[in-house]
């Protein structure tokens, strides 16, 4: 009983381990296919991100130059002292600005030094600011024409730079620049529900689909870079503490599962929202550009499947399971059938046996055991059941009483061995010389008692006649011995009016005792 427990305890742990482990593989394969579809697309968002990204830079790349071969533009440089040329250069740059719709248009002189912009009105405006060793100016002056993607050092929002020499028979008078600020990401926004954030040289985030991603670093800033961001006060008043994350798994050097949180680390109840993240250098520049696809959908799947595999497999064992256990429970059943009808084969030969045994037991009650006749008891009991049966006067029954005469004299000559034998082979002549259904029984001794059947005193008389001749002419050999006897009869017939049989075998012994007083070998008949 209890190793029975055991077992069961047993199977059910390995059922139990099979599954959680086909729930874990099941779990790791989708979640594995479902993390490279979610990193192509990743990889696809990523490319076209940069691509909107950069695509204003390529839209207004003739600008400057245009703008820069413009006699307004070089009539500027040249009267740049003259407030007056300098008012009507503000306005013109103002007014092209409206058109395309720019940031910021400015004219820089030679040194570097910002003489006129669209934004002359502006409490930030560039007028006054020396660009000088801002790469853009630097490239300009060099090639004719500089690009350059920035955090405007002013206005703090992040930019493209655009730039073209400004000359005038060859000499370079200075260098006209735009600026298309990058402070929006609507085009992501409202295509896909994937996070975009661009990062500084500092990892810092100056550009988010998520507001409460900016100005962020991703990653702790390093001692060098938060004194340097410190002392260009490029974040002065909105840098805010790094972004709440925590790294699950590195797929590649620019691809990473990452956990990050709604609000900051520290919160309670703080909700983790799962992405792959996808990172990419933006052309031209030291920025990053970092993709997020949420992981959720990928998780749900792989558990989905995971569970389905689980509940799948559990049917399927559980269906073996009832097979295996019906399988069984048949096999218990045949068995069973097959021990029952062994059993049963058992008792029927059993019973056979006693039936037989049974039957023995019956003959030799109603037999006797030197001469094989009926015995006294028996014949007495049928003929009982015969008297019963007559039941009408005219049916007739007739007794009929033998006794060997002088049978002493062969027990003395022969011996009583002798005198056995005798009533044995009297016994099989008397048998052989009567009918079917005369019954003959051995009375006692050397007596013997017939009951006729449906025959009366007539014919018993002819019928004891025909067994005393046949007696009286046959020889009996014992040892090579032949010996030769004789038998008297008495007879008598049952009648109706008696109540049993005593009265009328008493008659059929007074026949006897007549037969042998009036000489012997002879048949008396006592109706
Ligand atoms: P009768 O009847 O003609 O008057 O003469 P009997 O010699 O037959 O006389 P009785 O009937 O008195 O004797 C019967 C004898 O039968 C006596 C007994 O020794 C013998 N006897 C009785 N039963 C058996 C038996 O089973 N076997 C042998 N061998 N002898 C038996
Ligand atoms: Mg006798
Ligand atoms: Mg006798």
């Amino acid at each position: 009983m209890a190793s029975k427990l055991l077992i069961n305890i047993r199977n059910t742990l390995i059922v139990a381990m099979i599954m959680a482990w086909a729930g874990y593989i099941a779990y790791e394969w989708k979640h594995h296919q479902g993390v490279q579809t979610l990193r192509d697309e990743a990889e696809t968002r990523l490319s076209v991100v940069s691509a909107n990204l950069l695509a204003p830079a390529g839209k207004y790349s003739y600008l400057p130059g245009i703008i820069a071969a413009h006699p307004s533009t070089i009539q500027i440089l040249l009267d740049k002292h003259n407030p007056a040329t300098v008012h009507a250069g503000n306005l013109f740059l103002q007014q092209l600005n409206t058109d395309a719709r720019l940031a910021v248009v400015y004219l820089i002189d030679h040194t570097g030094l910002t003489i006129a912009a669209s934004n002359w009105q502006e409490q930030k405006t560039f007028i006054g600011h020396n660009y000088s060793y801002r790469p853009y100016f630097q490239d300009a002056l060099k090639d004719g024409v500089g690009k350059f993607y920035a955090m405007g050092t002013i206005s703090l929002v992040p930019g493209y730079y655009l730039s073209s020499a400004v000359k005038k028979d060859g000499v370079v008078l200075g260098v006209l620049a735009i600026k298309i600020n990058m402070d929006k990401l609507d085009f992501i926004q409202h295509t896909n529900d994937a996070e975009v954030s661009v990062t500084d040289e500092n990892g810092i985030a100056f550009l988010s689909t998520l507001e409460s991603w900016k100005y962020r670093p991703i990653v702790p800033l390093s001692a060098e870079a938060e004194k340097k961001v410190k002392s260009t006060r490029q974040y002065e008043g909105v840098l805010k503490s790094v972004l709440p994350a925590s790294l699950k798994k590195t797929l590649d050097s620019d691809e990473k599962i990452i956990n990050i949180a709604q609000a900051d680390a520290s919160a309670e109840d703080n909700q983790w929202t799962q992405y792959l993240m996808r990172s990419g250098q933006f052309p031209g520049s030291p920025w990053m550009v970092h993709v997020f696809v949420p992981m959720k959908p990928v998780n749900l799947a792989a558990l989905r499947f995971a569970v389905l595999t689980v509940v799948m497999l559990g049917l399927f064992l559980l269906a073996m399971m009832y097979l295996l256990e019906t399988r069984s429970r048949i096999g218990e059943r045949e068995r069973s059938r097959r021990a029952l009808q062994d059993a049963h084969q058992a008792l029927e030969q059993q019973h056979k046996e006693l039936e037989a045994l049974s039957e023995d037991l019956r003959i030799v009650s109603i037999t006797d055991s030197l001469t094989g006749a009926y015995n006294r008891r028996y014949f007495l009991d049928v003929v009982g059941k015969l008297a019963n049966a007559v039941n009408h006067p005219g049916y007739a029954l007739s007794i009929m009483m033998i006794d060997v005469d002088y049978f002493k004299r062969i027990n003395d000559v022969y011996g009583h061995p002798t005198g056995d034998k005798v009533l044995q082979l009297l016994t099989a002549a008397c048998k052989e010389i009567l009918r079917a259904d005369d019954v003959f029984a051995r009375f006692g001794g050397e007596e013997f008692i017939v009951a006729f059947p449906d025959t009366d005193e007539h014919a018993a008389r002819q019928l004891a006649e025909r067994l005393r001749s046949n007696i009286m002419e046959r020889t009996f050999e014992v040892n090579g011995q032949v010996l030769a006897l004789t038998v008297s009869c008495g007879i008598s017939r049952y009648r109706f009016t008696e109540t049993g049989m005593d009265e009328t075998i008493k008659r059929a012994d007074e026949a006897l005792y007549e037969a042998k007083s009036s000489g012997r070998n002879r048949v008396v008949v006592f109706v």
